[in-house]
């Protein structure tokens, strides 16, 4: 790989707090409910964990997956369902958890996938929203922190999977590859 230099957007307090204070938020929304936790795999496992541990209402958890076709690490709309969740969600209040919406395709596909599936209600809550990066309008109901352009890793979300576990979040800088597998990105 070539040598990259990265700079730290996010620090594991500044996260941390953050969290806390997302799932107070959502807690109240949702008091006196059950709420069914759908993560987007890989990349939003780590914002999951510790979500979920903060909430102060009732949760289950389930896991969804999903793979876009695009050149490098741009979504091309082409996305599919690689794994799907494996509880029926008729009825339930269901809220997606996702590492980072970019050009809000990915999201928009599971969003639309899942509603067809008559939930009680859906929403989605973003660890990191590029919204300047938008190819069609989209807007998280519950957002971590916006962001600029820019690749992003630490905290669950990996380039070629390396620095997922990262407790802080870093931005990559350009002239390092990207896409050294070609060109499925994991969403
Ligand atoms: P979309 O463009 O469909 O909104 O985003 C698709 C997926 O690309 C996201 O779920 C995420 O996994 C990945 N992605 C987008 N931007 C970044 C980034 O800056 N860093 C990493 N590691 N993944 C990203």
């Amino acid at each position: 790989m070539p040598t990259s230099s990265k700079e730290m957007l996010f620090s594991q307090a500044q996260i941390r707090a953050r969290v806390q204070q997302m799932a107070r938020e959502i807690s109240r929304d949702y008091a006196g409910r059950e709420l069914l936790v759908v993560g987007v795999l890989k990349g939003a496992f780590i914002f999951m964990s510790d979500l979920i541990r903060a909430l102060e209402v009732p949760c289950r958890a389930d896991f969804i997956r999903a793979a876009s076709y695009g050149a490098g690490d741009e979504s091309s709309g082409c996305v599919e369902i690689t794994k799907d969740i494996e509880t029926d969600i008729t009825g339930r209040d269901v809220l997606i958890v996702e590492d980072i919406v970019d050009t809000g395709l990915t999201v928009q596909y599971l969003t639309e996938t899942l509603r067809a599936r008559h939930p009680g209600s859906l929403k989605v809550c973003v660890f990191l929203d590029k919204k300047g990066r938008r190819k069609i309008p989209f807007e998280a109901d519950y957002v971590g922190f916006s962001i600029d352009d820019g690749f992003v890793v630490g905290y669950g979300l990996d380039f070629a999977e390396q620095y997922r576990a990262f407790p802080d979040v870093y931005v990559i800088h350009a002239g390092v590859e990207k896409d050294p597998d070609g060109g499925k990105v994991d969403a």
